[in-house]
């Protein structure tokens, strides 16, 4: 288990190299500066994302190259958030792969949960979503600015209590 918080990872993660930057969060960027490779390529339909890192060399990323770009996006950082976590808990090997539907905002397993809301984190700051909320900014125009779908927006508005 990570001894981090999801939240508090992504915030690291933010505070870090996104400081001062507009949004939207790109993902593929910062994956970029941990030294991650990120290939978009054809994947078997129920594959949503992987992440698959050997031995002493860089992680690599695998997106989708059908998926809309905010999914893309999102696969991204989900995948980020699984480096974060197997980085935590100091691993130097590991592939993950995700599949459709069973991971996506469902998943039951901790590492699942702690990517999802990494994700989630990394893409819609808490602040910033309060910041908007304040301003009556319509959800469908948070998930533009933030460069998700109106469910991921949803979800998060959900999660952080917040009415839509
Ligand atoms: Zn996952």
């Amino acid at each position: 288990m990570s001894n981090v918080s999801p939240e508090e990872a992504a915030r690291r993660v933010l505070d870090s190299l996104w400081k001062g930057r507009p949004f939207p969060v790109d993902p593929v960027w910062i994956a970029g500066q941990f030294g991650i490779k990120v290939l978009e390529t054809d994947l078997p339909e129920e594959v949503s994302g992987a992440i698959i890192k050997q031995k002493d060399e860089d992680p690599v990323i695998a997106l989708s190259k059908s998926d809309s770009n905010n999914r893309k996006r999102f696969s991204c950082a989900h995948e980020l958030g699984h480096y974060a976590f197997r980085m935590d808990a100091g691993q130097n090997e590991y592939e993950w792969v995700d599949l459709r539907g069973k991971t996506a905002g469902m998943g039951t397993k901790p590492e699942e949960i702690f990517a999802n809301k990494f994700a989630a984190s990394l893409l819609m700051p808490e602040e910033e979503v309060k910041r908007l909320s304040k301003e009556k900014t319509p959800p469908f125009l948070m998930a533009q600015y933030f460069g998700v779908s109106d469910d991921a927006m949803n979800i998060r508005l959900e999660n952080l209590k917040i009415a839509a």
